[in-house]
């Protein structure tokens, strides 16, 4: 209940402010925010985006929001323009997690803090804080729906999966991997679970800058070579456009007709395409996370830096990034399947029900 309470407080400010976009207004007093986000093609960042603008507005900042679209060489140079256009801050989820080096060495010369946002940004000391979710808890979250589904704990098997993971140069992928793993690994120990493709190892798995249509296409190679017998049980999706993905290379495989019953398949941001798929019986679960609240912690650390106090934190050891251990807050990530979603998404005001028809 307070969760939904905060997530409805949320809603009502979201709404309020949906217009916020690029160069908008708001008062100066506490300086310019450069947000840099990764890309406007998965929903979930523009989400993101909108909400950061308007926490940032609402504590009397002006904001610069751009987005890099996957390329990392336009997300460096949208930031040196961020350093020299003079902003207080910088809020940075970053495309490529080693890129940002030589840039952020800038921000640090012209004494520009630093927000890590969602992803950790690797190799420098020039990361201030870091806000994400608690990332290995997205993948045992997965796993645990995997397991539960299947009745892995009750003995049953053997049974077909086959492991996707994000993209390699995004720190969060070998967080979301492991915590996966660390629940799945003594059922692949115990052959109830069989990866017959042979793919287990994360250099096998990963799907360059999570994009569904590479995904697809792994998986309808997977299925012409290791399923020309069998049939796949579970696949292991570390994001809903990769599912999306996965579930369309099934579908052209005959997947979902009576014979072949479409395999359990997770996910993650419950965007609203993989939601009214859940709706609809085909993906089975997503990893939920309000975006609305991570928002809320880089604008609040942001302030803080910015008013010299120290942020709320609650992690200082788990998130080193090579170069030093960045401090961070950690939400929590929600399970999402068809039993629940009206609960958590519709009744937390993150959709109405009217966007999930
Ligand atoms: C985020 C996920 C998202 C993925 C693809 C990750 O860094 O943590 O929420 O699904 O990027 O955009």
């Amino acid at each position: 209940a307070a969760l939904a309470a905060i997530a409805g407080t949320a809603s009502v400010a979201l709404t309020m402010s949906a217009c916020g976009g690029e160069n908008s207004t708001g008062s100066s007093k506490g300086g310019t925010i450069g947000i840099a986000m990764p890309t406007q093609a998965s929903e979930r960042w523009i989400t993101d985006g909108k909400s950061v603008v308007k926490d940032l507005q609402a504590n009397g900042y002006k904001t610069k929001l751009v987005y890099g679209e996957n390329d990392p060489a336009t997300q460096v140079s949208q930031i040196e323009n961020l350093i020299t256009q003079g902003v207080s801050a910088l809020i940075i989820a970053a495309i490529d997690n080693k890129s940002l080096d030589k840039v952020l060495q800038q921000a640090a010369d012209a004494d520009i803090p630093v927000i890590s946002y969602d992803r950790l940004i690797l190799g420098t000391k020039n990361v201030t804080y870091y806000a994400s979710f608690d990332n290995e808890q997205v993948g045992r979250l997965q796993a645990r729906f995997i397991i539960d589904k299947l009745g892995l704990e009750h003995g049953k098997g053997p049974f077909n999966i086959e492991l996707f993971a994000g993209s390699s140069d995004d720190n969060n992928t070998k967080y979301f991997f492991s915590g996966a793993l660390h629940l799945l690994q003594p059922f692949l120990d115990s052959k109830q679970l069989v990866v017959q493709s042979g793919q287990t190892a994360l250099n096998q798995v990963t799907t360059l800058r999570w994009d569904g249509a590479t995904a697809q296409k792994r998986m309808n190679g997977i299925l012409a070579t290791s399923y020309k017998t069998k049939q796949v049980d579970a696949v292991l999706s570390p994001y809903d456009g990769i599912s999306i993905g996965v579930l369309a290379a099934l579908r052209s495989d005959d997947y979902g007709s009576i014979s072949k019953p479409l395999p359990v398949i997770t996910g993650q941001d419950a965007e609203l395409a993989s939601v009214k798929s859940i709706i609809a019986g085909q993906q089975a679960q997503t990893v939920y996370k309000d975006s609305r609240l991570l928002a809320d912690v880089a604008a609040n650390m942001v302030d803080d830096v910015l008013n010299k106090r120290k942020p709320q934190l609650n992690d200082t050891r788990t998130y080193d990034n090579g170069a030093k251990v960045v401090p961070a807050y950690l939400l929590q990530p929600i399970s999402v399947d068809k039993t629940n979603y009206d609960s958590v998404l519709v009744a937390g005001g993150y959709y109405t029900d009217a966007e999930l028809k």
